[in-house]
């Protein structure tokens, strides 16, 4: 039996399955074999690094607005603080007051007494 050797010559074009380009310069193969190789298309390829790029400065904006919610929360935090701090100056403040006012009594009243005294020391 004669052995029959058949070559084939296939043409074929390449498009790209996501965006319909026209990709036949990605696609390489042995020429002997039933290999083909097709590498992916590089709009698709750039398409998805844009879309990981926009991902991430998505998640990057998310995150800086937790944090100025945080430090928005801290500056409250630190008004009320402040408030109470102003409000325990103020209460020193009247504290203050009042003992110098007590001093100022018990002064007179030692003054007093010791004219008293005196005045009861002459007159006695
Ligand atoms: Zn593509």
């Amino acid at each position: 039996m004669p052995m029959v050797q058949a070559y084939v010559e296939v043409e074929f074009e390449a498009y790209c399955a996501q965006c319909g380009d026209g990709i036949c310069h990605l696609v390489d193969s042995t020429h002997s074999g039933e290999n083909i190789r097709i590498t992916p298309c590089e709009n698709c390829i750039e398409g998805a690094t844009e879309e990981g790029r926009e991902e991430a400065e998505r998640e990057k904006d998310s995150e800086i607005e937790d944090l100025n919610d945080d430090i928005y929360d801290l500056k409250l935090t630190i008004d009320e603080k402040n408030e109470e701090i102003s409000d325990l100056e103020d209460s020193v403040t009247d504290l203050k007051a009042k003992v110098a006012e007590l001093e100022k009594e018990v002064e007179q009243a030692r003054e007093e007494g010791w004219s008293e005294g005196y005045i009861e020391g002459v007159g006695g």
